[in-house]
């Protein structure tokens, strides 16, 4: 009988993880612990679910329960893990000890924020990264029932685009403030960012680019914010995405090998202690931390193998990350290295831009507007994320 397994973490990675082993093995003893409320949503609904009117509950596909059911595990929710004891391979959860034998940590990323919040705004200002952020948000939101809400979002990453979009089509007033001259500085070459940011702006979202926010203070019921030139923004609330960083504290206190990407681990998975295995946002596979579903998945699968006895590598492929802003399509498969050169063509909001080495190779992309239609001729020719 194999050994029983114990994930921390029932995000899409430990869930995933759980299913694929549960696919392989329908009697290996499974127990699952996660902070959180255990219910089951795909996160990045999340940042498209104020176009579709979707409620927190709406987006639940299962709750806790109904979870453990369906895969006939012992999932334990609310009950964050304080402590991994490696040599006696127990965790710390409270007073309680509990024993492991196999040990999977799917941990996750957490908003990380570069300024404070003052106490007294503490339900005015938001980070939205798993599911009960987003109920607590919009019930923020609907404490304003009937008028359009002015959100401040304070970053220009994916998230921050995301919502800017989705908020905007659900009716609110949004301001984007970023350090960068354009959005999505990491996914895209400045011409596509300012095309996204033209879209944005035609549409009503105002963009304050090269601007950081140096306080936040309560006034006339909302938020003041107060930008580094000195320009002052009223703002409802305030919702922060100033970036996610690997949830890496329960590996280093174990004495794990980590580093700013993650848990470091091989491609079986596998970390520095060989019963402990780590996915998901919180594992740099490799070298690479790539952040999103598909590599998740494609490690959920290989993992799951490796645990049942098929020892499995994981590999990812050129798979691009769709950008869900709707004000402006956009497809983008990062570089994994600073490209030598990007070769853009387009105007008018459709552009297609190719990342290429200093040999001329193809090494990544980005696609707007109509030029999205190119996304999987450049994908067959990109290389794989890790190959
Ligand atoms: P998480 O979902 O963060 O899960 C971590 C789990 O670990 C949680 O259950 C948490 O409670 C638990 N946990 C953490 N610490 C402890 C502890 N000490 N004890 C017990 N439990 C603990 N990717 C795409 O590919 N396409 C997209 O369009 C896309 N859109 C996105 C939109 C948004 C708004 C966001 C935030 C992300 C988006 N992503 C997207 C990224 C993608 O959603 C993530 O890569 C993925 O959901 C990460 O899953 P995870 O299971 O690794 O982590």
């Amino acid at each position: 009988m194999s050994a029983p397994l114990t994930i921390i973490g029932t995000g899409m990675a430990g869930l995933g993880l759980a299913r694929a082993i549960r696919s392989r093995d329908p009697h290996r003893a499974l127990t699952l612990i996660t902070a959180d409320s255990g219910d089951e949503y795909a996160k990045p609904l999340l940042s498209s679910a104020f176009t579709k009117g979707q409620s927190a509950a709406a987006l639940a596909q299962r709750d806790a329960l109904g979870v453990a059911d369906a895969i006939h595990a012992t999932l334990r929710c609310h009950t964050p893990v304080e402590a991994i004891d490696p040599h006696q391979r127990t965790l710390w959860l409270g007073a309680e000890r509990l024993p492991y034998e196999r040990l999977v940590l799917a941990t996750g990323a957490a908003p990380w924020q570069p300024f404070e919040t003052p106490e007294a705004l503490a339900e005015r200002v938001f980070q939205v990264n798993d599911l009960d952020d987003y109920r607590r948000f919009r019930a923020a939101l609907e404490r304003h029932p009937g008028q359009p809400v002015r959100v401040a979002i304070v970053g220009a990453g994916l998230v921050g685009c995301e919502f800017a979009n989705d908020l905007h089509a659900g009716g609110h007033r949004v301001a984007l403030i970023a350090p960068e001259p354009a959005p999505l500085p990491r996914l895209l070459p400045p011409p596509l960012g300012l095309a996204l940011a033209e879209a944005f702006a035609a549409a009503g979202i105002a963009g304050y680019f090269e601007r950081q926010v140096q306080a936040l203070e309560a006034s006339d019921g909302g938020v003041a914010l107060t930008l580094d030139d000195g320009e002052r923004l009223a703002a409802d609330l305030v919702l922060v995405a100033t970036g996610l960083r690997p949830r890496t504290a329960l590996a280093a206190g174990a004495g794990l090998q980590t580093s700013a990407a993650g848990i470091l681990t091989d491609r079986h998975l596998q970390t520095s202690d060989p019963h402990i295995h780590a996915l998901g946002d919180v594992a740099c596979v490799d070298g690479l931390n790539a952040m999103y579903v598909q590599p998740l998945q494609a490690s959920a699968k290989a993992l799951a193998a490796t645990l049942t006895g098929t020892p499995t590598a994981v590999g990812y492929g050129a798979w691009p990350v769709m950008v869900k802003t709707s004000l402006l399509p956009i497809v983008a498969l990062p570089p994994r290295e600073t490209p030598a050169r990007w070769r853009i063509d387009g105007e008018a909001g459709d552009f297609s831009a190719v990342a290429e080495d200093t040999a001329g190779r193809l090494i990544g992309f980005a696609l707007t507007g109509a030029c999205v239609r190119r996304k999987v001729e450049l994908a067959r020719a990109a290389p794989p994320l890790l190959g």
